[in-house]
């Protein structure tokens, strides 16, 4: 067995065999066959190659023809490389020396070829691992159309092991019900991928550097999320340790389901509201039966990444009223389209922009364009009449775009009521606070709206400048940094002193040992993926305010994040050994 150690975003062990995608969610099923037949499967490859080259030739030609033949040139690598003898020696190689398929053989071997790329510090270089992708593709084409089997027409259920996945991927590889667990080379915890990962309750670990190399379709994983271990190819004995463990780990949340109808409040009485994440409308249902008692984030914009066209006015519409139908009156709070950055919606991509976090995301994306914008906010006010609405705006950064935003949300009530459309005219308007810039003017904004929703995610990584997705500097993105724990309270005593209602939606909100902090800070709302709610009413139950108030003010305290987070993990022991 050989273990790799990552980031575990999603808690819980699964075993399986492991499905090793590209970025096109396909697979090459592992064949091995018999050593007769090698010698065929070797002339398929010679075949291939040659039918891939001419096909490329005929497509430079035309191209030349059409473009001139200096941009044809670009075709040139392409048929260079083809031509080359030697990466179909070593493929070939791999057929006589481990029976392999044709097809498996190529796309093992490209699969290592294009990481080699992938890994060269010369941009130019590793542009070129684009270029070999095409190539693979073009190879696995000519193979035979039955090489790549898609995966969403799996018959059983594996691991998914990929480079990385983009979360409208993760999405879509759950709607197969097939997935056990996910393990990818790159992503942070709170990659969109994490969170969506951890929204499906489907354990996962990022962040794991080679392990695309490591591991090949077929071998058994273990994914331990909990721990953020990857382990390949486990003898009999070590899966049993893991299958106890498993185990182990239902009866927690059996014993954690018996919370659910009892309400949420500290030891001393102090009751807290405890709400859901969602990214789709049904999620409300696992809410509920985890003991939400309303939805804080509804991540829109997920509806824009399912794949398929953009949705509609009327499509947004009957989301929301799903929604809002399936919470019975429960509060919904719906977060206008997050799109960009990490989350690119395919029908509008731009150009690639060198700095995405920092680009045309959020709230700049809609307020640069105002009918996307508007079909929107038509759908969120038509829903209203339906159930308890919120809307919210994302990465606010000033006043002005705050103002930008209300004004357009005032030419659609405006417009509706001209339409006749009956909807709730005092749906209460706020913003997440998930940049520096808004927690440090949050006594300015907190005069213009009805609540706020701190972002930890963001926040976290703008004012540390820590990309999120960046396992590289995945040790440096750490909520406790003491100038987090400062904004933290500043927004947190802007809200209050503004007589506004104050929320955390990000990460934080369900990390046990913060509980303590927030509640100390005056936090009464929190707002985390289903699967977490459970336990944090358990954190929070087992709580005194006497003691959170005086773990606050010590906390706010220290010089560093290390200090910060030994005195939290100290005092959380002291409440409830096992959740440290
Ligand atoms: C956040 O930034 O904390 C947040 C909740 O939004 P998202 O994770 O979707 O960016
Ligand atoms: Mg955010």
């Amino acid at each position: 067995m050989s273990v790799k150690r990552g980031i575990g975003v999603s808690p819980g062990v699964v075993i399986g065999r492991a499905v090793v995608l590209d970025t096109e969610e396909t697979r090459v099923p592992k064949r091995t066959l018999p050593t007769e037949q090698l010698e065929h499967e070797s002339q398929l490859v010679d075949r291939t190659f040659a039918a891939a080259r001419s096909e490329v030739a005929l497509e430079r030609a035309a191209f030349a023809e059409r473009a001139g033949t200096e941009l044809a040139d670009i075709f040139g690598f392409h048929e260079g490389w083809l031509a080359d003898p030697k990466p179909r020696k070593e493929i070939q190689q791999l057929i006589q020396e481990k029976n392999y398929s044709a097809a498996y053989a190529i796309s093992v071997f490209m699969r290592r070829y294009r990481r080699r790329f992938q890994e060269m510090t010369s941009p130019f270089l590793q542009e070129r691992a684009k270029d070999i992708l095409d190539i693979e593709k073009r190879l696995l084409r000519h193979v035979g159309a039955e090489a790549r089997q898609d995966i969403t027409e799996l018959d059983e259920q594996v691991i998914v092991v990929a480079h990385d996945l983009t979360p409208s991927q993760t999405v879509m590889l759950d709607r197969t019900r097939r997935v056990l667990g996910f393990a990818t080379d790159l992503g942070g915890a709170t990659s969109h991928t994490a969170i969506v990962a951890r929204g499906l309750g489907i354990p996962a670990v990022v962040g794991l550097g080679n392990l695309t190399s490591l591991v090949s379709g077929g071998d058994t994983v273990v994914i331990d999320g909990t721990h953020g271990v990857v382990a390949i190819n486990p003898d009999a004995s070590q899966i049993e340790a893991y299958k106890s463990q498993a185990a182990q780990q239902v009866e927690v949340q059996h014993a954690l389901s018996e919370l659910r109808d009892l309400p949420a409040e500290t030891k001393d009485g102090v009751k807290v509201t405890l709400l859901g994440n969602i990214e789709f409308p049904e999620d409300v249902e696992v809410c509920l039966s985890k003991g939400a008692e309303g939805v804080g984030l509804f991540r829109s914009e997920f509806l824009f990444l399912q794949g398929g066209a953009e949705p509609s006015e009327e499509e947004q519409f009957q989301s929301y009223r799903q929604a809002l139908e399936l919470l019975g009156g429960r509060p919904l709070i719906i977060r206008t389209v997050d799109l960009g950055a990490d989350k690119l919606f395919p029908g509008r991509q731009a150009e690639p922009e060198q700095n995405p976090f920092l680009g045309l995301r959020s709230i700049r994306l809609c307020l640069q364009n105002l009918p996307f914008f508007r079909a929107q906010l038509r759908a969120i006010m038509r829903a209203s009449n339906h159930g308890n609405v919120g809307i919210m705006f994302p990465l606010i950064t000033q006043i002005t775009e705050l103002r930008q935003a209300r004004y357009m949300l005032n030419l659609v009530t405006e417009e509706l009521e001209e339409e006749g459309y009956e909807f709730r005219y005092k749906a209460p308007v706020g913003i997440m606070v998930e940049t520096p810039a808004a927690a440090l003017c949050a006594r300015e904004l907190a005069r213009e709206v009805d609540f706020f929703s701190i972002g930890t995610n963001d926040l976290i990584q703008y004012t540390l400048a820590v990309d999120r997705t960046n396992e590289k500097v995945a040790t440096l993105y750490n909520g406790l940094n003491p100038a987090v724990v400062k904004l933290l309270k500043m927004v947190v005593d802007a809200a209050i002193s503004e007589k506004i209602d104050v929320s955390m939606c990000g990460e934080m909100a369900a990390d046990p040992i913060c509980t303590m902090l927030l509640l100390g800070m005056g936090l009464r709302k929190f707002s985390m993926v289903s699967g977490s709610i459970p336990s944090t009413k358990r954190m929070i139950r087992s709580i005194a305010m006497t003691d959170a108030n005086r773990v606050a003010t010590r906390a706010l305290q220290f010089e560093t994040e290390r200090e910060v987070m030994n005195y939290l993990r100290e005092e959380t022991r002291k409440i409830l050994p096992d959740v440290v």
